[in-house]
Formats: C-alpha cells, sequence, structure tokens
C-alpha cells in the first residue's frame, strides 16, 4: 500500500542525516574534503550498524562535506523534495550545529542555509516548516548553553531546542539551565528520551527539562506510571520505526511497540529519523509499520493526525493539514446516478487571470449546456446594489480597501452552487477563489453530490494579456493602469492561484487550456475539453 497520498507532518527527523552517498561526494568535490571511503557504493555499503554509537561515528564523519550555507541549503532541499513527495506537508528539522561549529563553520551559515530550502518550499505553498536546534547530549551542559547563546543571533529562524545523540550516560536533566533559557527566549522544547536509555530519562525529560514532546521514547512502555503520565498529558512521541530496527533497539518491525502504543492511547506520530541511513522516508516508514504492524486505515489516518496536532505549526496551518488528511481518510462519495442516456451534468469551474475571456467562455459554456452561470463577482456586485445584508458586510469590507471576506462570499455563492448542481449543472467563475474555500465548500458540495467535476485552467502569459487589458483600461478610462501595475495584478493572481490549482490537480480534475488565442480559438478548446471529460 502506498500512503504518499496521506498528507503528514515529519515531526523527527535530522537533516544531517538525510544525506545520500551521492550527496556527500557532491559536496566533498565542491569543497576538496577527501573522504574516508572509496566512492558513492562504498559509502552506501557501510550504512550497516550495531547500534547508535557505530551510526554515529560515520554520521559525523560524512556530514565533514558540509561547508558553506549553500552546502546547507542544497542538503535541506535535497530532503524537501524527497519528503514532499512522501506526502509530508509540514516539518520540523533537527538540526545539530556542534559539529559544524567545530569544523569552524559559523551556525549562521547553517541557520541560514536550512532556513533558505524551507523558505523555497513556503513560498511556493508546497509545504510550511521550523528549524529545532539540538544539543548534543555527550558535549554537556556548558557547550549547550554556549551554543544556545551564539544561536540567539536566528532567535527569529529557530522554532525550537532539542537534545540528540548518544543517549545512554547522558541522563536529560543536566541539561536543565540550557532548557530554562531556551524556554526564556520563546522557544519550544522536544529531547530524545527513552530510545536506548531507560523510562527514567522519560521522566527527567518531562519533569526537569519540562520538555512539549519526547523523541523516540519508545521505551516508555516498560513503565506503567510513564504510560499513563503521557497518555493523561497528551504529550507526543515521535517514533522513528525503521530506525529503532536498524540500530538494534528493536529486532524486528513486527515486534516494534507501535501498535501497542497506539492502543494505550498514547498520541504516538511516525517519522524518519536519520532516512539516508536508515533505509526509508517517512511514508516508508508508514508502509512497513502498515504492514509488519497489521495497522488499518483508520490508524494510518490517526498518526497522521498526530503528527499536524503533535506539531508546532499554527493553528490555522493545522486546521488546513487536519482537513487534507479528512479528505484522504474519506475518499468522494459516491455521485448520484443519472438516469441512463442522460447527459452527464457539467460542474465545471473555470479560473483564470483578468483578460483570459473567463467571462465570455464562462457565459457561452453556461447557454451550450443549459447550466447556470454563477460568478461571483457579478453576483457580489449584485447584493452591494441591492443593499442587502451581505452587500451591505461587503461594502464595508470594500470601503476599508480590504478584500470581501471569504465566509461572506461562501455564504452567498455555495447555496446557489448546490441549487444549481441539483438541477443541471454550473459554470463557475470566481469561486473557490481560495484553498480554504474549496477546502470547506468541497465536503458540503460532496455529500450535496453537486461538487465540480472539471476545473478548466484559462492560461496566459503576462504579455500575451497585456494588449487586451490596456485597450479595456482605455476604453474605461482607467488610467492608473499602467502596464506595470497590470503585470504586477497579473503576477499576484498566478502566486494566489497555484495552490488553487494543486488543490484540483491532487485530484485529477484540472485542465488547462491556452488562453492566448482568439476567443473561438480558445472555446474551441474548452468544448474539446467538455465533450471528452
Ligand atoms: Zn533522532
Amino acid at each position: 500500500m502506498s500512503l504518499t497520498s496521506l498528507p503528514k507532518a515529519e515531526l523527527h527527523l535530522h537533516i544531517e542525516g538525510t544525506m545520500e552517498p551521492e550527496l556527500v561526494f557532491e559536496l566533498a568535490a565542491r569543497n576538496h574534503v577527501t573522504l574516508p571511503f572509496a566512492d558513492v557504493e562504498d559509502l552506501r555499503d557501510r550504512y550497516v550498524f550495531a547500534d547508535l554509537q557505530s551510526f554515529l561515528n560515520l554520521y559525523y564523519a560524512a556530514m565533514d562535506v558540509l561547508r558553506t550555507a549553500d552546502d546547507f541549503t542544497d542538503l535541506a532541499r535535497a530532503y524537501l523534495d524527497r519528503a514532499y513527495d512522501q506526502g509530508v506537508r509540514h516539518v520540523e528539522m533537527f538540526f545539530d550545529p556542534q559539529p559544524h561549529m567545530d569544523r569552524g563553520v559559523p551556525i549562521e551559515a547553517v541557520i541560514d542555509g536550512l532556513r533558505a530550502a524551507l523558505d523555497e518550499v513556503e513560498q511556493a505553498d508546497r509545504m510550511s516548516g521550523g528549524l529545532i536546534l539540538c544539543f548534543l547530549r555527550d558535549r554537556g551542559p556548558d557547550e549547550a548553553t554556549a551554543v544556545l547563546a551564539v544561536a540567539s543571533s536566528r532567535l527569529g529562524s529557530l522554532l525550537g531546542v532539542g537534545l540528540d545523540s548518544a543517549e545512554v550516560g547522558y541522563p536529560p536533566g543536566a541539561f536543565r539551565d540550557a532548557y530554562a533559557q531556551a524556554r526564556d527566549l520563546g522557544l519550544h522544547t522536544v529531547a530524545h528520551a527513552g530510545e536506548e536509555g531507560p523510562p527514567a530519562y522519560v521522566w527527567e525529560a518531562l519533569d526537569v527539562l519540562g520538555v512539549e514532546r519526547i523523541d523516540h521514547g519508545i521505551r516508555s512502555m516498560e513503565d506503567p506510571e510513564l504510560v499513563a503520565r503521557l497518555r493523561r498529558d497528551r504529550i507526543p512521541l515521535t517514533v522513528c520505526p525503521l530506525s529503532n530496527v536498524r540500530l538494534g533497539a528493536v529486532e524486528r518491525l513486527d515486534l516494534h511497540p507501535l501498535a501497542r502504543m497506539l492502543d494505550e492511547g498514547l498520541m504516538v506520530t511516525v517519522n524518519s529519523d536519520d532516512p539516508a541511513y536508515f533505509g526509508g522516508y517517512v511514508s516508508d516508514n508508514y508502509e512497513a509499520c502498515a504492514r509488519e504492524l497489521d495497522l488499518d486505515h483508520n490508524q494510518l489516518s490517526l498518526l497522521a493526525q498526530n503528527s499536524v496536532n503533535a506539531s508546532f505549526a499554527p493553528a490555522e496551518r493545522k486546521a488546513t493539514l487536519l482537513a487534507e488528511i479528512d479528505a484522504w481518510a474519506e475518499p468522494a462519495a459516491a455521485q448520484p446516478q443519472r438516469p441512463a442516456g442522460a447527459a452527464p451534468a457539467l460542474r465545471l469551474l473555470l479560473i483564470g487571470p483578468p483578460g483570459s475571456g473567463k467571462g465570455t467562455q464562462g457565459k457561452r459554456l453556461a447557454e451550450r449546456y443549459s447550466v447556470e452561470h454563477i460568478a461571483a463577482g457579478d453576483l457580489l456586485r449584485h447584493e452591494v446594489e441591492a443593499q442587502s445584508d451581505i452587500g451591505r458586510r461587503a461594502s464595508d469590507a470594500m470601503k476599508r480597501g480590504e478584500l470581501v471576506p471569504d465566509d461572506l462570499v461562501f455564504e452567498l455563492v455555495m447555496p446557489k452552487v448546490i441549487a444549481a448542481g441539483k438541477a443541471n449543472g454550473y459554470v463557475l467563475d470566481g469561486f473557490p477563489r481560495s484553498v480554504s474555500q474549496a477546502e470547506e465548500g468541497r465536503p458540503i458540495a460532496e455529500e450535496n453530490g453537486v461538487a465540480v467535476t472539471m476545473a478548466v485552467r484559462l492560461d496566459a502569459i503576462p504579455d500575451e494579456l497585456m494588449p487586451r487589458l490596456l485597450a479595456r483600461a482605455q476604453s474605461e478610462g482607467r488610467i492608473d493602469d499602467t502596464p506595470d501595475v497590470i503585470r504586477a495584478r497579473l503576477e499576484v493572481f498566478n502566486e494566489e492561484v497555484e495552490p488553487l490549482l494543486d488543490f484540483y490537480r491532487a485530484r485529477g480534475l484540472l485542465v488547462t487550456i491556452d488562453a492566448s488565442g482568439s476567443p473561438d480559438d480558445v472555446w474551441a478548446q474548452l468544448q474539446a475539453a467538455v465533450e471528452s471529460s
């Protein structure tokens, strides 16, 4: 079973542990570092470990190739690409500044480099994420407070602090001061505990360090009182099943405590830890557990929900991701059956920039297929003119120079979509205009059997639209609409519409039509697309 389509958050991921052998050699060449490995294959062959320490030895040897901010950006970018393909939509990434600082790499280069890659995916609306600075527990508490002091120059780029590396013999309580200081700085706190170390370390992480999450924590299962505490306080545990097997913390995956932890009502999540070294990225972990531990559909979606709820993402982001998980968990409701021989209803959404001819084409489609043309902009204008309750609220927002609120548009348009959908069908224009509207509306439409069956994007580059928009501005006397103003407006449109296109693309409903030609040319393509659907 592939679980890459299940949206999820990854909360236990060491970015240095995502370095595939190919990248190690690429960066070594770039930075003129001589590696103690013959080639990529030799390095890959060494990815077999007896325990945590034997892994750490190789891990630190390989990260020697990371020298500049760009190296860190490349590293994170490679991980984020893979993670996105694995269904990760939010990531809280660990990094270990100390070994980099040992090599003379400034902590700012590490943080800025990693953050740059996260910024890229956030700006592209692919994923959200943050950085968690980890202290190496075997290097002691004094270094930890010193690292934190240096890192405070980049406080705004950090989400929290964590504690990792060799566990046994280094109880977490020693790091009390560093954790208190981190909390004072407004940082979240997590710590590795109970991977190889005893349940007492988990108690200490909770009671002495006051952490919000426990990383690993599988040995908590040996202590029923601790299990009760974790359950009562809903403390998330970021479990890494393939890593546990690879490092010998658990003998075989079918013996892994994950399923029992779920049965105990613990807030467990599944993560990849150091995926380049441990035989799988996060979805591979989900899939292996589903297979070896017999997890069912509900347990898998619960794991994904836990990952989002246990994250430090803002509430709004969590809501978006939880809705995506719901959509995965409950496949689209069956569409109502039409009588045999009846033409299939047209329920089409048109998406296109100003000047793409959306209004004209929408009207033509509605006439040709005898369905209703629902143009959100026209409906709003009508309500404003009629000074209805919705109209007054809309014009209040516009007077304040704001966009008409999403919920208002929703309230206005959604009933019309349902009514038209239940009659012959509709062509929608200007609604949904955002992913949140689409996410809110789609389940309701599906329940009523009237969901959009086809989203058509009228695509044209600004240069092709410019002459039309300039002519329109002139004929309407809008002298402020200079080419620069129009171009900026088109760029904003393109940026804002991309997530909405993704929403329909992900559901296999998106069709793109070249809208740079004449209206008749566009119409011909539209008709062909509708007829062949
Ligand atoms: Zn870890």
